[in-house]
């Protein structure tokens, strides 16, 4: 049963009290979303994933069309290494999405957006982005700080030491690797 919301009741509200999914059964769903580019997926987002979907209900990773052009993997074939290297975990879903980030949040009744933060100066951007989504549909953000392991990664600097034939299996999951290499091998 569901009753008045936090603020009627007096208390404060936490967070996944509002704009939260409903399952068939009336119980609600507590759905976050993780997006970026992920051309491809390293093991620090794999670690953000994880560490999300421990917390959550459902977590959405969502790989942002809108640039897709310019990767060195298309968006179907990023889409298709999330969802491989996240199979075992049910609670985790991979998509993609067009325009605003926001107006997807609602459409799936997703109430606040996560985000990996490696260091400060991740945190300037992400900080505005949080401030603008919140003004814009009321979608909170929720800062996860990268795994000191995996601080120093990002998928461009993997492409970069991948194309000059360095190693980064230790940096991306097994599929990735083997892609990475399929795709930077020499014509
Ligand atoms: P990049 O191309 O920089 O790897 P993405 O746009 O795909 O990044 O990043 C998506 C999200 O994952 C962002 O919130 C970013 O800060 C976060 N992220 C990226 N790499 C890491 C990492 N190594 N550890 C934690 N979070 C990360």
């Amino acid at each position: 049963m569901r009753g008045g919301s936090a603020v009627t009741e007096g208390r404060v509200p936490v967070f996944g009290e509002t704009a939260v999914g409903e399952t068939a059964a009336g119980g609600t769903v507590r759905r976050v979303v993780y997006p970026g580019s992920f051309d491809p997926v390293t093991n620090g987002h794999l670690d953000i994933i994880v560490r999300a979907a421990r917390l959550h209900d459902e977590v959405f990773v969502v790989v942002g069309a809108n640039l897709a052009k310019e990767g060195l993997f298309s968006v179907d074939e990023r889409l298709a290494m999330l969802r491989e290297v996240t199979r075992g975990q049910p609670n985790v879903r991979v998509d993609k999405f067009r325009g605003l980030l926001v107006e997807f949040c609602k459409a799936h009744h997703i109430s606040a957006i996560v985000k990996g933060l490696r260091a400060v100066s991740d945190f300037e951007y992400e900080m505005e982005m949080a401030q603008m989504n919140y003004r814009l549909e009321e979608i909170e953000t929720l800062f996860m700080t990268a795994n000191p392991l995996y601080s120093f990664l990002r998928s461009s600097l993997v492409k970069e030491i991948a194309r000059y034939g360095g190693d980064v299996s230790s940096l991306v999951p097994e599929p990735v690797f083997k892609q990475l290499q399929e795709r930077l091998a020499a014509p």
